[in-house]
């Protein structure tokens, strides 16, 4: 009661500060501003189990629900906040955590293929960090190799990775090119991604046609003919 009172006689003095900061943050996320190409995770991120995350968050969603005046013991409700502290840590938040990172096993390049590989249309199921409401698209990955070669479907699973957490896209995008330069050893590697972000599409301005494309070309991929061949592969239809 005593901690409750001294944070609102903060606020009564310095409410107008606090409602400028509060609302700066606002315009931040509404502007989608990511401030960092690594993730934001503290140091102590892992300390808790994944069983006590999902045992905490189901307490969070529970209150919130209850805050927000529904009636928990309801059949169809009161299975909500465990659904989703599970689906938070074992799913869409998975790749918050490295152990869960795909191994980036490569081989050797013994068939001398020398030009570009795309890998694209790769799904991308994300969450915009400023809202917490789902990011919907497709990635497209390309690299050249120096030697070594990775299995398709890793590229598939390292775009998966990066995109279960909280994500601004542009950091995304970078998160990827980064892991898969590093696998690869070599600079010669892009990502675009193009995707919807039901923030933009079903709240705020509400606009459902417009999505977001980005892209990060690394190495080779800045020359402008490499680019090109790049962008022209993604476009192609592929025939089944
Ligand atoms: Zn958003």
């Amino acid at each position: 009661m005593q901690a409750k009172q001294s944070v609102y006689d903060y606020y009564c003095k310095n409410g107008m500060k606090i409602d400028k900061i509060l609302n700066e943050i606002d315009e931040q996320g509404d502007a989608h501003v990511g401030s960092s190409a690594q993730t934001p995770i503290r140091e102590d991120a892992f300390e808790l189990s994944d069983i006590e995350k999902v045992a905490l968050i189901n307490k969070d969603v529970k209150h919130i629900m209850e805050t927000l005046g529904l009636d928990l013991t309801d059949d169809s409700l009161k299975g909500t906040p465990q659904r989703v502290a599970k689906m938070f840590v074992n799913e869409i938040f998975a790749g918050l955590n490295p152990e869960r990172k795909p191994i980036a096993s490569t081989f050797e390049n013994k068939y001398k293929y020398g030009e570009m590989l795309v890998e694209k249309n790769i799904t991308v199921y994300s969450t915009c960090e400023h809202h917490l409401l789902p990011i919907v698209g497709k990635a497209h990955v390309a690299y050249i190799s120096k030697g070594r070669v990775i299995g398709l479907s890793k590229m598939n699973r390292i775009v998966d990775y990066f995109a279960k957490r909280p994500q601004v896209q542009e950091r995304m995008t970078m998160q990827i090119v980064q892991e898969l330069q590093k696998a690869l050893g070599t600079p010669d590697v892009a990502c675009v991604v193009d995707a919807k972000h039901l923030c933009v599409n079903s709240r705020g301005i509400r606009d459902i046609d417009s999505s977001t494309v980005t892209s990060e070309f690394g190495g080779a991929f800045k020359e402008k003919s490499v680019k090109r061949e790049f962008l022209d592969y993604i476009k192609l239809d592929t025939i089944f």
